[in-house]
């Protein structure tokens, strides 16, 4: 399945919209310890609601910064020196292939991977990104809340080492008391935690260079790039595709929308010029987190009147009653087994998730909610919509109604087809659809269209498809979420970063062993070392003797 596409280009996903109190924030703009622990303020500016709990710093003294700046420093060094060098590269390397892996997307994801590999000593790994040096992820451009909608104390991307986690981080360089005052981490707070463990861990991205086919060479991956403007191939023996969530069929977009001119409408998962949309009149579909600080946003930025459609009779956040889940789903302190539970337990998980409403955070809410020009519809969605006089017109019920600009908060699709880099490939690989039968009554589009994946997040072949270069594929990112029972992307899923950088460290392992070598080894005549540090007890024997 192919369809239009709402993709931002990529000159335009460069330039962050920064948010009414926020300092556009750039990683060249300073130095990534100098200053740091300032650097919390700016995600926080316009919450008035949350400026008590997350008591910003930007008043503490310079040479009290300066201080914590190099506390963590020093730190993190000793942190560094304690958990000891990086091990040598211990690949060995196969003649005419560039690089040992691939990983597509300097975001959380791929960055925490390429830690990992580095961690485990294999070498010749390249981390590509099509954003511009300090833009890759979406921390800084399409993400627009306050605050990190997932719990403050999550480990992300440091893996076994708390010397580089987020609250080590915040901690030294604002105090103890001040992260225990958070509420959850503001979100430029974790972009810049995000730059500073790149910076720590040498896992910066080659900037502005994009993936754009993947073409099979045998068991090994050809890719198509487009680096600072140049066409170029380059070939590796493992990729591992860290996209995000758009990374695997893009954003979801109602049919209706697509009809229109693409300058009255957006998704939130693009930039949106905000303070284009002052005085105007929005439409906003969808009441998920995103709906919500889209809409948030427009109205802080002088929106008249924002409306926000939500198909379902209520809106959904932490608090609310909610069952407890079956006890077969999955252990909740070991969120790493998901992968193991039997199909028919990982797809009714899918189905739960796919069925219920996601929450959204309080604070989201309440930032819409307290302007006026503010509506909500519950029950209601847009029907024969159309432009007219250059404004999209729309029935709501029994009411027409008429927007200036809509925004589609309504969430990322998978659908392998439609993703450009995959168009070669993608019918080679096995979906939900091909190894799994749903019980009856348990059938799910949504599902059946996910990757089924393998135990190392590698795509599989579909049967009869002489495919095996797929599984020098693999899949992180949210196509992997039926699989392994979590939205794959997320900090949670953090906790699968080892089981994929073993998965191919594994794989190049395997590859790396040489018979003929090991051979040459085992046959090779055993040379005796000098004798030299036990020569005088030999000759005191041999004087005893004569
Ligand atoms: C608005 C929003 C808010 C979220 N909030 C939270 C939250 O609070 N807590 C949480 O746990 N999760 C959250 N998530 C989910 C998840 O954590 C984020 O999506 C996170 O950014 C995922 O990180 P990632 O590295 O996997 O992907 P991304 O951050 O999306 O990074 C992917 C990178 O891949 C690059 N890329 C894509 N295609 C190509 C290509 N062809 N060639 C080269 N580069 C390419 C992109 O430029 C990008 O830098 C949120 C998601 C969204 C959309």
């Amino acid at each position: 399945m192919t369809e239009k596409r709402n993709e931002t280009p990529i000159s335009d996903l460069d330039t962050p919209v920064p948010e009414p109190g926020e300092a556009p924030c750039r990683i060249d703009r300073r130095g990534f310890f100098r200053g740091a622990a300032m650097l919390t303020v700016g995600g926080l500016g316009a919450t008035a609601g949350l400026a008590q709990t997350n008591a910003p710093r930007d008043s503490a003294p310079a040479a009290a910064a300066a201080a914590a700046t190099e506390r963590l420093q020093a730190q993190t060094q000793r942190a560094q020196r304690w958990a000891g060098r990086d091990p040598a590269d211990w690949v060995r390397p196969r003649p005419g292939v560039d690089h040992n892996v691939v990983i597509v997307g300097g975001g959380q994801s791929g960055t925490a991977i390429a830690y990992g590999l580095k961690r485990m000593g294999v070498g010749q790994v390249e981390l590509i990104d099509q954003a511009e040096p300090g833009q890759a992820g979406i921390w800084r451009t399409i993400a627009r809340m306050h605050q990190l909608r997932t719990p403050k104390t999550l480990t992300g991307p440091e893996q076994d080492n708390p010397i580089l986690g987020v609250r080590a981080w915040y901690e030294t360089l604002n105090g103890p008391d001040a992260f225990d005052a958070l509420d959850r981490i503001p979100r430029l707070a974790w972009a810049d935690y995000l730059d500073w463990f790149r910076q720590v861990t040498g896992t910066a991205a080659r900037y502005r260079t994009r993936l754009l086919e993947i073409e099979p060479q045998g068991d090994l991956l050809r890719l198509h790039l487009d680096s600072e403007g140049v066409r170029r191939v380059e070939t590796t023996r493992k990729l591992v595709l860290a996209n995000g969530y758009a990374g695997a069929g893009g954003p979801n977009v109602p049919e209706f929308l697509r009809a229109l001119p693409t300058d009255v409408w957006t998704h939130t998962a693009s930039p949106i010029r905000f303070d284009a949309l002052a005085g105007k009149v929005v439409g906003v579909v969808g009441a998920g987190s995103s709906a919500f600080d889209a809409a948030a946003v427009a109205l802080e930025n002088g929106a008249a009147e924002v409306h926000m459609f939500n198909r379902r009779s209520y809106v959904d956040y932490p608090g609310g009653a909610r069952p407890s889940g079956p006890t077969d789903r999955g252990h909740a302190n070991v969120p790493e087994m998901t992968y193991e539970l039997p199909d028919v337990v990982r797809w009714r998980n899918f189905l739960s998730g796919d069925r219920r409403v996601a929450s959204v955070p309080p604070d989201s809410i309440q930032r819409a909610v307290a302007f006026d020009g503010f509506r909500l519809y519950l029950n209601s969605s847009l029907s024969d919509v159309a432009l007219a006089d250059g404004k999209v017109i729309a029935r709501v019920g029994d009411a027409t109604r008429r927007f200036d600009y809509v925004i589609a908060g309504t969430g990322y699709r998978i659908d392998l087809a439609a993703q450009p880099e995959l168009a070669g490939i993608h019918e080679s690989i096995a979906r939900w659809s091909d190894r799994y039968e749903p019980e009856r009554g348990e059938d799910n589009t949504a599902g059946s269209v996910h990757p089924y994946l393998g135990a190392g997040f590698q795509f599989l072949p579909r049967e009869g498809r002489r495919a095996d270069y797929l599984r020098n594929i693999h899949c992180f990112n949210l196509a992997a979420e039926l699989s392994f029972g979590k939205p794959v992307g997320d900090i949670p899923s953090s906790v699968e970063h080892p089981r994929l950088v073993a998965a191919i460290a594994r794989d190049l392992y395997v590859e790396s062993v040489d018979p003929a070598a090991q051979q040459r080894f085992i046959n090779a005549p055993m040379l005796p070392a000098d004798p030299a540090p036990y020569q005088k007890a030999l000759e005191r024997r041999a004087r005893e003797a004569a």
